[in-house]
C-alpha cells in the first residue's frame, strides 16, 4: 500500500519540450505537446523520476490536497492462483518484490489476476517501481509475461523493457561452457525452485 502524497507540477516557462520526464515516467502520467510537459495529477504516483532528471529543473513535487492510497487487497483472490502465477515467474508469493514501496510478488500477481496486463497498469495499481523505479523492473516484467501477456514497446516508441536472461531461460551449450568455470547454474535453479514452491506447512 502507497500513499501518495505530492504530485508533478511543470514550470511551463522554462520547459524546452526534450521529453525526457515523458521517458521516464513508470505510469505515462507526464506527455509532451506542443513542446510543452503536462503532468496528470490523477495518474502522478509521486515517484519524483520526471523532476529529478528534468535538464531545465522544470518539474517541482507539490503536496497534494487530494493524497490517496494505491494497493491491490490480495485476500480477495483466489491463493491458490496468485500461488500458481507467482511459481511460474520464479517468485515466492511473500517475497518483496518492490522495496520502496513494500510490494510483494502476490500483489503484483492478484493486480494481473484483476486485469492489468503492462508493467504501468501494475504499477498504478500496486504503488509497485514507483520509488527508486529501476531495483524491481525486472521480477515485474516475469511476473508481466508469465500472466500472458507480451512486452510491447513503450506507445511513444521508446523501448525499455530488456528482459534479462535468468538461470531457466539460458541455452544448455552456455550452461556447459559456463559450468566449467566454477558455476552451477542447474544446481542454483533446483535451490531457487525449492524455496519459490515452500509453502507455509512444509516450513514446519
Ligand atoms: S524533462 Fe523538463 S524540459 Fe524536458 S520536456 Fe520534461 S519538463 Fe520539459
Ligand atoms: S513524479 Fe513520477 S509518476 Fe509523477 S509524473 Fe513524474 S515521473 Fe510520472
Amino acid at each position: 500500500m502507497k500513499k501518495v502524497t505530492l504530485k508533478a507540477v511543470v514550470n511551463e516557462e522554462l520547459c524546452i519540450g526534450c521529453k525526457i520526464c515523458e521517458k521516464v515516467c513508470p505510469v505515462y502520467a507526464i506527455q509532451v505537446n506542443d513542446r510543452k510537459a503536462h503532468s496528470d495529477p490523477a495518474k502522478c504516483m509521486a515517484c519524483a523520476n520526471c523532476a529529478d532528471r528534468c535538464p531545465r529543473y522544470a518539474i517541482k513535487m507539490v503536496e497534494r490536497d487530494d493524497p490517496f492510497e494505491v494497493g491491490v487487497d490480495v485476500s480477495k483472490f483466489d491463493y491458490e492462483e496468485i500461488r500458481a502465477l507467482c511459481e511460474k515467474a520464479h517468485l515466492n508469493p511473500e517475497q518483496v518484490l518492490c522495496y520502496c514501496v513494500g510490494v510483494r510478488a502476490e500483489e503484483v500477481a492478484a493486480a494481473l489476476l484483476s486485469g492489468a496486463t503492462t508493467p504501468e497498469e501494475v504499477s498504478a495499481m500496486t504503488g509497485m517501481r514507483t520509488g527508486c523505479t529501476i531495483e524491481c523492473i525486472q521480477p515485474l516484467l516475469r511476473l508481466v509475461q508469465a500472466a500472458g501477456n507480451e512486452l510491447h514497446p513503450n506507445p511513444n516508441g521508446y523501448q525499455w523493457y530488456g528482459v534479462t536472461v535468468t538461470a531457466w531461460d539460458m541455452p544448455e551449450e552456455v550452461k556447459e561452457k559456463y559450468n566449467s568455470r566454477g558455476f552451477y547454474f542447474d544446481e542454483d535453479k533446483a535451490l531457487l525452485d525449492k524455496v519459490v514452491k515452500v509453502r507455509p506447512e512444509e516450513e514446519k
